[in-house]
């Protein structure tokens, strides 16, 4: 047997990497709360979260086992009860025999969920770490503040918070057929929803409009909200749409899709894997199996 990801969600909520997925087994904390004592360790290389034990039964290490973390390793909280510290590894290190690194977005990494979405939020993490070191304003080195994520600008005083960044993803209907789209990179056939992030000023509803508009030509209305899913590659939150064709000659925008088209429910693309939102509100709005 091995760890695997659930093939039907109930909820968006339910979703990898949204904390529902944690089933109460960690509870975030702030850097500074760290209570001392042993504990477990939260290790990611990359977007790979380093795990022991059999595939059927990872766990996070008990210990760096002569691992030398990047920088200084950072609490994050408490799993099961017991502390759960962060340390960033070199992709060159070496691991121990019975350790296993494992890709966070593969399309069905062998993990089970709440790992997962523990790597998740460890990268999440990190990404934060990077990006706050220095102050946006006037480029100080930034300070903590006490009992929270957050860091405080000694020369100017400003406050900075972990920067999450809302994207939209909309499932387009017209009569029995879909839009879907589909990014050079992607693999071959593969289609998904066509998604973007919002711009200054504008409301989640006005970006779906927005991003249908230029990424395919077509006008959307009845713009309805599905559910949200955290995606901390490196820190988004995809927040789900439907919507209906209203107008429009379908038109792809070549520099940033390779394609779209309207396809029929009876003859769908490969579609994305079943733990991102985009399969879904497929599966959901199209009742897919
Ligand atoms: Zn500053």
């Amino acid at each position: 047997m091995i760890a695997a990801l659930p093939n039907h969600y109930l909820s968006p909520n339910d979703l990898p990497f949204n904390s529902s997925c944690l089933d109460g087994r960690f509870q975030l904390q702030s850097p500074d709360a760290d209570p001392g004592g042993d504990g477990v360790w939260l290790i990611l290389s990359g977007n790979r979260l380093l795990v022991t034990g059999k595939t059927s039964t990872p766990a996070l290490p008990q210990e760096l086992a002569g691992l030398k973390p990047v920088a200084a390793p950072l609490f994050v909280g408490l799993w099961e009860q017991r502390p759960c510290r962060l340390a960033r590894i070199s992709p060159e290190a070496g691991l121990p025999d019975t350790w296993r690194a494992v890709n966070l977005i593969d399309q069905n990494p062998l993990l089970p969920i709440d790992l997962l979405t523990l790597g998740g939020t460890g990268r999440m993490v990190l990404h934060w770490e990077d990006s706050s070191r220095h102050c946006g304003s006037c480029g100080a080195v930034m300070q903590r503040l006490p009992g929270e994520w957050g860091k405080a600008c000694p020369s100017c005083g400003s406050h900075h918070f972990p920067r999450i960044h809302p994207c939209v993803i909309v499932l387009v209907k017209h009569q029995d057929k879909v839009l879907l789209a589909r990014k050079p990179e992607w693999a071959p056939n593969r289609y998904s929803l066509v998604a973007g992030f919002l711009e200054f000023g504008e409301s989640l509803e006005e970006a779906v409009v927005r991003e249908v508009a230029e990424e395919t030509g077509v006008q959307v209305t009845n713009i309805r909200y599905l559910g949200s899913q955290c995606w901390p590659f490196p820190s988004q939150v995809m927040t789900g749409f439907t919507a209906d064709y209203a107008s429009g000659e379908l038109v792809v925008q070549e520099s940033e899709l390779e394609d779209a088209q309207w396809f029929s429910v009876d003859d769908l693309p490969k579609l994305p894997p079943k733990r991102s939102i985009a399969r879904f509100i497929l599966d959901k709005v199209l009742e897919l199996p």
